[in-house]
């Protein structure tokens, strides 16, 4: 089993020297991956820092390369990045620039591939499936490039994608991670934890966004780690924003409007219905849900005295909701 899976490494390895060759050194490559990745406003180091690749818009040609170098069949398929069917094999990525995603190690672990064009019909990104090396729900995209800074600024910004890790990267601030494509995880969380006992969560400014972030917060409270949350404006992503900002004005921004967990509740309420007082229940009892996740008993106090403050309701009120919450669940 072991040796099973050193053999996926070394394919997985070999794949990521391929793409990147072929991105720098193929005129196809050139002309549709790198200059893609020069429009989105990576720099060449950037793109080396990450080690990006492209995958050629042909059937056959990592698998047929692969082959040719002694790599065997059995491993290809097992690692994703060849599909057999039959007495055929296929490379499941064509076309696409590469994302490798690396372990907190630096091994590279499986890709994300990136279409080019807007073909609606194609998903925009492919995921190299679960293997031996590829448990998507325990590892962070960037975790490999950040984990230093994470602990250095004893904070980690969590992203929803690959674009915005790299360009929150570039822009010059390191201590951002993405769970790319899947549901954040509590393995997830554990491994940022493992260096720092704060997240705050930047989710793209659109609903899905806003979703995830209300769904991510209480997998993180539970957790017993710290909490903020920095929205971005509708239509706007970390990516899009500090590709338009300089690294200051990003900086003064996340500090303006980084909330922590009962405040973004709070905001989302004044948003949609500030005067509506069922939805001003409603948002109280959401809020006291996640407050009663927190496994510590004294952070667990302070949020619901900074509840109460908010949302203008005694503490007591608030503080017998914990208890009924508390006693349903145990
Ligand atoms: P881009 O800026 O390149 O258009 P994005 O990162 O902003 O992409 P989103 O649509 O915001 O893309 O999605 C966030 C993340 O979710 C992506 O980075 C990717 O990891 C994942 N994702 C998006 N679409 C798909 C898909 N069709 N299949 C699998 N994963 C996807
Ligand atoms: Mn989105
Ligand atoms: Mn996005
Ligand atoms: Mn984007």
């Amino acid at each position: 089993k072991q040796n099973v899976r050193e053999s996926l490494y070394l394919v997985s390895e070999y794949a990521n020297t391929y793409f990147q060759n072929v991105l720098h050194n193929t005129d196809q490559g050139k002309a549709i991956g790198l200059s893609y990745f020069k429009e989105r406003g990576f720099t060449e180091e950037t793109i080396k820092k990450f080690q990006l690749g492209y995958s050629l818009d042909e059937w056959q040609a990592f698998s047929d390369e692969a082959l040719s170098k002694g790599y065997k069949l059995e491993f290809l398929a097992a690692t994703g990045l060849t599909i057999v069917k039959g007495e055929k094999h296929f490379d499941r990525f064509k076309g696409r620039v590469m994302f490798p995603i690396h372990s907190m190690s630096g091994r590279i672990l499986g890709y994300g591939g990136r279409i080019l064009t807007n073909d609606k019909k194609a998903a925009k990104y492919l995921n190299s499936p679960e293997s031996e090396i590829y448990h998507k729900s325990k590892v962070l995209y960037g975790l490999y490039h950040a984990k230093q800074s994470i602990a250095k600024e004893d904070n980690c910004y969590l992203v929803e994608g690959y674009t915005d890790v790299i360009q929150f990267y570039q822009t010059g601030i390191k201590n951002v991670v993405s769970s790319s494509g899947t549901a954040l995880s509590a393995d997830q969380i554990r491994l940022i934890n493992r260096l720092t006992n704060n997240i705050t969560v930047l989710f793209d400014g659109d609903a899905a966004g806003i979703r995830a972030s209300i769904r991510g917060i209480d997998l993180i409270l539970e957790q017993g780690v710290n909490v903020k949350v920095c929205t971005f404006p509708d239509g706007e992503d970390p990516d899009s924003f500090s590709k338009s900002n300089t690294l200051e004005e990003l900086t003064e921004y996340l500090k303006e409007n980084a909330k922590d967990f009962i405040q973004f509740k709070a905001s989302l309420l004044v948003k949609e219905a500030n005067n509506d007082p069922i939805k001003k229940a409603e948002t109280i009892r959401d809020i006291v849900n996640s407050i009663a996740k927190i496994p510590d008993q004294i952070k667990r106090e302070v949020y619901i005295q900074e509840c109460a403050r908010i949302m203008d309701i005694s503490e007591n009120v608030l503080f017998s909701t914990l208890a009924q919450i508390n006693k349903k669940e145990n």
